[in-house]
């Protein structure tokens, strides 16, 4: 498990603006060129990931999108995983959303399921507010990346359920971003590291 948390802090090293996640990309693509390749079905579209792990029957498809972009916001944090690009943080909790990502498409790669499973890793999703309308068409059910609220304690992780047409959790987004993006940021979301 210790793993991904060392992913997520590379990942927050290296916040990106929208359709800019170039190095973003590159290390998750890296990642996933490293599990075994026999059920995994990889597409980029810019700087977007779509990873497809077959299932033994593939009659339905079941999606995890998660965000991939980081905020304009300066980290002013002290941890040594702290962001190294001025001006952009993960401070929405995108590093999470794609270690989670990863996590699940290793767990299908190795353990397959009857349906297909398929990951969206989603670029600009702050500011444009681009969904993955797309990439979700004919999808059975879509989780998507969970948002970390102010309001939790570190560890604690909220979400709203029901994502299907997107408006829980959009309002969640809006009210997370809200009262994080001061413009400056001192602490993680929710996160305590
Ligand atoms: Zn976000």
């Amino acid at each position: 498990m210790s793993k991904f948390a060392d992913i997520r802090k590379e990942l927050h090293r290296i916040p990106e603006p929208g359709f800019q996640e170039f190095k973003t990309q590159a290390l998750l693509l890296d990642y996933l060129s490293s599990l075994p390749q026999e059920r995994l079905e990889i597409r980029t579209w810019r700087t977007g990931i779509l990873a497809r792990i077959k299932g033994t029957a593939g009659k339905r498809r079941i999606a995890y999108r998660t965000d991939i972009d980081g905020l304009p916001i300066e980290e002013e944090t002290s941890y040594e995983f702290r962001s190294l690009h001025p001006g952009y943080m993960h401070a929405c909790g995108h590093d999470m959303h794609m270690s989670i990502a990863l996590g699940i498409v290793t767990h299908f790669v190795l353990h397959p399921i009857e349906d297909d499973v398929i990951v969206i890793f989603q670029p600009a999703e702050e500011g444009r507010r681009r969904r993955a309308d797309d990439a979700k068409r004919g999808i059975s059910g879509l989780e998507a990346g969970p948002h970390p609220g102010a309001a939790h304690r570190a560890g604690i992780q909220g979400r709203t359920a029901g994502d299907e047409a997107g408006h829980p959790l959009r309002q969640h987004v809006r009210a997370v971003h809200r009262s994080e993006g001061e413009g400056r940021a001192r602490r993680l979301p929710a996160s305590g590291e």
